[in-house]
């Protein structure tokens, strides 16, 4: 439900919420109650900043959206079968994620994503902003009018995020998605916003020299790729910015090379592009499933070319990469597309590790992370046989369970078939015993479109997040830091600590 218009100035809003961060932005340097363990970050400056400082450093952290430790198993499956192993599941180092928020047991993905890059737990659907951040006022309307923010100026302060620390540092900075690229993960690394629905707000945040810019991207981030045309574009050209601005024709004054579609990204020689925009849908980018036939690339493709845009800065890089839409596949219930989206994510993974290795080939001075925000409600029912992993006659996880003692489908306590994938809860809920419908069979809940059945009723798309802990894997320099249970705050001190940024 939105939402009431408490304010309407789109230029104070801005200022309120950290377009001008000249005069509203924190230091670059963390303050103790933005960094937990700032000794470890003095103790490794002090003891390692003369080799540090003449080699580069680099950060690729790599974010699924959604993809709770249920959903990555089942992708396993999908995707290698049960004895199979997907890259993530080669990461030497590992750790387990508290994804809880200031205010909410379960986490939308904007605390989340901010914790990781700024160190505080902050309320749910804020952007990189101080703990005191209201999202909602007292009457429960959000401090919003449609996409332009409407933030008080009382509301909050902007927190610095890594690539804020990153781009003052020198290095090269990145963000490739397959949401809008003004969506609350990937706005969480470089925008700071009381409500992440102000997605024009968002946008105008990564223009350089316009109206609403952060000044603590310096001269821009390097690299942006992912979805979202609409929020850069006005009304009148079909996009949803209510200003009349063209921020696309903006950051090609700014000498950003544009792409549009995966030939023209392709076409970018990063060997001489230095600042590259890449929006390839008006909203999100297309799921992987169902990608064949777009003119949009893949997020092996986008992250590759980031990785070979951004390595020409000797100081380093500092890219983020996220899997966006495994989160909107499993809030639609439709698991197929979740684990498609999670496969394309590993590949990415994969093709991320072999092309940094060409410049730092035993990861000496980059540290690779790849973790998620939160989970969701996806279970895996029963003591199913393996299926080994899924092909165009096999739907594997995907399927009916069977059971393991001789391969006949398992019934429920009516005597009805069930898939091994349900939800917790979810727009599939039988409205009557589950006796008083047809069977179901491996052809229709294996079918592109089909959802799961969910304990709990919800409307369509409504699907919720969980709040079970999450996955992290580490790789490269000072990976060994992340080990144990930790807060999703901790990742934030780890990260700067492990390459002294
Ligand atoms: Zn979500």
């Amino acid at each position: 439900m939105k939402k009431l218009v408490l304010c309407t100035a789109i230029t104070l809003a801005l200022t309120a919420c950290g377009g001008d961060s000249n005069s509203k932005s924190p230091s670059p340097t963390p303050t103790s109650s933005s960094v937990a363990s700032s000794s470890v970050v003095s103790s490794i400056s002090s003891s390692s900043s003369s080799s540090v400082a003449a080699t580069p450093k680099n950060v690729v952290f790599f974010l699924g959206d959604g993809m709770g430790i249920t959903t990555l198993t089942a992708a396993r499956i999908y995707g290698a079968g049960e004895d199979g192993e997907l890259t993530i599941d080669t990461f030497p180092e590992t750790a387990f994620i508290k994804t809880y928020s200031n205010d909410a047991q379960v986490t939308d993905s904007a605390p989340s994503m901010s914790a990781y890059m700024t160190g505080v737990k902050m309320n749910n659907e804020v952007i990189s902003m101080s703990a005191d951040t209201k999202a909602f006022d007292s009457t429960s309307a959000s401090y919003l009018s449609g996409t332009d923010s409407t933030c008080p100026t009382t509301n909050g302060t902007p927190v610095t995020t890594l690539l804020e620390i990153a781009k003052e540092k020198g290095l090269a900075t990145g963000v490739v998605t397959t949401t809008r690229v003004t969506h609350a993960t990937p706005a969480a690394t470089y925008s700071h916003i009381c409500h992440r629905d102000g997605e024009n707000t968002i946008a105008a945040q990564m223009v350089p020299a316009g109206a609403g810019f952060n000044a603590k991207l310096g001269d821009g981030i390097d690299v942006v790729l992912g979805g979202g045309r609409q929020f850069f574009q006005s009304t009148a050209a079909g996009g949803k910015r209510t200003d009349s601005r063209d921020l696309i024709a903006e950051l090609k004054t700014q000498k950003y090379s544009y792409a549009s579609t995966k030939a023209e990204l392709d076409a970018i020689d990063p060997a001489t592009a230095t600042k590259v925009v890449g929006l390839f849908n008006s909203s999100h980018m297309t799921y992987d499933l169902v990608r064949a036939g777009t003119n949009e690339p893949s997020l092996s493709d986008m992250t590759v070319k980031a990785i070979q845009v951004l390595k020409s800065n000797k100081k380093g890089m500092f890219l983020m990469v996220e899997g966006g839409r495994i989160d909107h596949a499993l809030h639609e219930t439709t698991a197929i597309k979740a684990l498609q989206d999670t496969i394309a994510f590993d590949e990415a993974i994969k093709a991320g590790i072999a092309e940094i290795k060409k410049i730092d080939p035993t990861l000496a001075n980059t540290l690779i992370v790849v973790t998620a925000d939160h989970d969701h409600t996806l279970v895996l029912n029963g003591y199913a046989a393996r299926t080994g992993k899924t092909s165009a006659n096999n739907p594997g996880v995907l399927g009916l369970l069977k059971n393991y003692t001789d391969g006949s489908i398992a019934k429920d306590s009516e005597g009805m078939p069930f898939s091994i994938i349900g939800f917790g809860n979810g727009e599939n809920r039988p409205a009557d015993d589950r006796k008083n419908f047809p069977a179901l069979t491996d052809a229709q809940v294996f079918a592109d479109t089909y959802h799961q059945e969910a304990v709990i009723p919800v409307a369509a798309g409504g699907e919720t997040h969980g709040g079970t802990n999450v996955f992290l894997g580490a790789m490269g320099k000072n990976a060994d830091s992340f080990a144990g249970v930790m807060d999703n705050t901790k990742v934030f001190t780890l990260i700067r600590s492990a390459v002294d940024l």
